[in-house]
């Protein structure tokens, strides 16, 4: 790119490494700088206006210039800056959002622990669900369960959690003692003429071989995101929670409920646990918490974790694990304010009518010739381009076409993202029904004008 010298543009491509970048292409097209929010738009610094159909990643609920949040942490910083957690100190914006989450669970639940990010959090489950096997004399039951095309996280552990290439290949992971089971991708990964519930049943029978392969005394737990994010927006199919929870019900296998995208309203209830009918044993949490303005995860866990859990530390002499900024006072405050304004605006129950009404707009584009199939639920969902919708292979390379309209988007004033060629919408839950319109015209008009490129 041409950037001025010493522009921020320049500056960027200097000295700054991107994530989820591709590091030498980025020299040369360099930064797209976003330099302020409003509602649901956000604005670059050439004062480009974009409508943020991905709430950022996946999270902020309530759009991107809410006062009370700006306020709420504003209190909080000068009152008490930073405190943590570790010994038994505690501060009140943290037990009140202890408090808080455990009263919301679906599900009893025993604890909240707090973290800074989905990937800490979900790795903290994963010590945690070893602890308790060591506790309760199971030193065997170390294996994890997880989904190929899951996602959750980059970190040693929870990327081989992720069932995704990027994540993996060249950085050594899987680590050992995880292992992955098929996606619940039904448009995708369906034999032909399986109906949903056989699919389900099907994939059910996967885990349980799967399990009986291992030894069901190995394996300890079962991560799964209620549906699937950034494996391209999965939403399971019928019967699937389910029949997978009747397998592990069966072996004795705790649920870890990966609420870092569904949490909070996204697919039409409080969690996506409720959606699909999930009895998780740990819920981990992030994103929509705090609608992203300050980092802050956290896990619940129920009485069948807690309780070992207590017991081993108190022989060690301590839970020996923990973090500087976990439960910072001011992403506490924020996230407690954040989920106020979710239930008093009922920002969960827009997620079902406004996130219909975009379903339902979304769905009218099945027909067009890019499109092989458009799915979601409450305010998430996915439409999955296609070269030829009768073979549903793709066009040229897998994900090129996904990345030329995320562009064609991006030029239109749309901010969406492409995971390979499933080009995902997931709005700020404040959305409106006229904003929908708008978005989905954009998404009409750059499907049009791909098709032009693309079938000439
Ligand atoms: N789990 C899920 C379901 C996620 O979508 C993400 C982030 N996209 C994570 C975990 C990891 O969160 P973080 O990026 O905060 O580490």
């Amino acid at each position: 790119m041409d950037a001025q010298p010493n522009s921020l543009e320049a500056r960027d491509i200097h000295y700054h490494l991107h994530p989820y970048t591709d590091a030498r292409k980025h020299q040369e097209t360099g930064p797209v700088i976003i330099e302020k929010g409003d509602g649901i738009y956000v604005e670059d610094n050439a004062g480009n206006r974009y409508i943020e159909a991905m709430a950022g990643l996946w999270s902020v609920a309530v759009g991107f210039s809410e006062q009370r949040l700006v306020d709420a942490a504003a209190r909080q910083f000068a009152k008490l800056p930073y405190y943590h957690s570790f010994s038994s100190k505690s501060h009140s914006p943290l037990v009140d959002l202890a408090e808080k989450l455990v009263k919301m669970a679906p599900v009893p639940m025993s604890k909240a622990f707090f973290t800074n990010s989905g990937s800490e959090a979900n790795d903290s489950a994963m010590k945690m669900i070893w602890y308790r096997s060591n506790a309760l004399g199971q030193p065997q039951r170390k294996k994890i369960i997880s989904r190929q095309r899951g996602y959750h996280g980059v970190t040693i552990a929870s990327a081989s959690l992720t069932g995704l290439p990027n994540n993996q290949t060249s950085f050594d992971l899987p680590i050992a003692n995880v292992l992955h089971t098929s996606s619940p991708h039904y448009w995708r990964e369906a034999l032909p003429g399986e109906g949903e519930e056989q699919f389900s049943t099907r994939l059910a029978d996967d885990l349980e071989q799967l399990i009986l392969a291992e030894g069901p005394e190995t394996i300890a737990a079962f991560f799964g995101e209620p549906v699937m994010g950034a494996g391209g927006v999965i939403v399971p199919p019928a019967g699937y929670w389910e029949k997978i929870q009747a397998v592990l019900a069966k072996y004795d296998i705790l649920l870890v409920a990966d609420e870092v995208i569904c949490g909070f309203g996204r697919t039409g209830n409080m969690f996506g646990s409720q959606t699909f009918n999930m009895r998780p044993d740990i819920m981990v949490m992030s994103k929509q918490i705090s609608s992203s303005y300050q980092p802050i995860s956290a896990l619940m866990i129920n009485e069948r974790v807690f309780e070992p859990l207590a017991d081993e530390s108190n022989r060690i002499g301590t839970f020996g694990h923990g973090f500087t900024c976990g439960g910072h006072p001011v992403a506490a405050a924020v996230a407690l304010e954040n989920l106020n304004i979710i239930e008093e605006r009922d920002l969960v129950g827009n997620a079902r009518r406004v996130g219909g009404h975009m379903q339902e707009r979304l769905g009218e584009l099945a027909s067009h010739d890019l499109v092989g199939e458009v799915r979601g639920v409450g305010m998430i969902a996915a439409i999955e381009l296609v070269g030829d919708k009768a073979t549903k292979a793709p066009w040229g390379k897998a994900g090129a076409l996904g990345a030329l309209v995320n562009d064609l988007l991006r030029q239109n004033g749309v901010i969406s993202r492409n995971m390979g060629d499933a080009l995902a919408f997931c709005p700020p839950l404040i959305i409106t029904e006229a904003q929908v319109d708008t978005l989905v015209d954009v998404v009409k008009r750059a499907l049009d004008a791909a098709a032009v490129q693309v079938k000439g």
